[in-house]
């Protein structure tokens, strides 16, 4: 497995949804390139090779299809915070991550001697919710507005009702990693409130949930 990660610059957080969006898609678009061509690259040497998608349906949940975030944290390139996110000790909470899978044998580095501790539980990400998706427990996807805002009302539900049902999960795999890779992030509270916003950079402009209509 191969994950490598991409700074999100200032740009991706300011502004209103609809200017960030634009740069958000291209952003995604540009780490599903790198994954592309880094396969192609590897099959091409003889090796197997294949991007990884950022979301399953699995047992009923919306899950990793493959965690990127925890295998950046096992290869000792940060830690997870109570926001779920990655955090890096050199380019704080703003990695853009993504992943490749292959049989190439690539050698072990060596993991870092005392392991990161970022998160300091400080509960700033948790309180910066604005819908209470985010708790100690961890995150209910379909609290987050980044999901809500993608799948209306109905549909959320009527997918999450599919969800329990084993012969989707692949179809229903693939609608959300559509889903992913078009959606707009609407809201990013609990990563600008979090005081590894700034550690490369950020200027602290959120990307701020809309107000609800009337
Ligand atoms: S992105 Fe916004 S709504 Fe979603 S968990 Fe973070 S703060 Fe909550
Ligand atoms: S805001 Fe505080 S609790 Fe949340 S991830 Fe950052 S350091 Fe951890």
């Amino acid at each position: 497995m191969i994950v490598f990660g991409k700074v999100m610059g200032d740009e991706l957080f300011e502004g209103s949804v609809a200017e960030t969006a634009p740069r958000i898609a291209a952003f995604k678009q540009h780490l599903a390139g790198i994954s592309h061509n880094l396969s192609r690259m590897l099959e091409e040497s003889g090796a197997a090779a294949m991007p990884v998608t950022s979301v399953a349906v699995k047992d009923g949940r919306l899950v990793g299809g493959l965690s990127f975030k925890h295998c950046a944290a096992d290869a000792g390139l940060g830690e997870i915070g109570d926001n779920g996110l990655l955090l890096s000790p050199r380019y704080g909470i703003r990695l853009g991550l993504g992943a490749v899978l292959t049989d190439r044998e690539i050698p072990a580095m060596t993991p870092a001697r005392n392991p990161v501790r970022l998160c300091t539980h400080c509960g700033l990400c948790i309180r910066a919710c604005p819908t209470r998706a985010l708790t100690t427990d961890g995150i209910d996807s379909f609290r987050c507005l980044n999901i809500t805002g993608a799948l209306p009302g109905p549909v959320a539900s009527l997918f999450e009702r599919l969800m329990g049902v084993k012969a989707l999960e692949e179809p229903l795999t693939r609608l959300a990693n559509r889903v992913a890779a078009k959606s707009a992030a609407r809201c990013s509270e609990c990563l600008v409130a979090c005081p590894l916003f700034r550690k490369s950079g950020g200027n602290q402009v959120p990307v701020r949930p809309e107000e609800p209509d009337g």
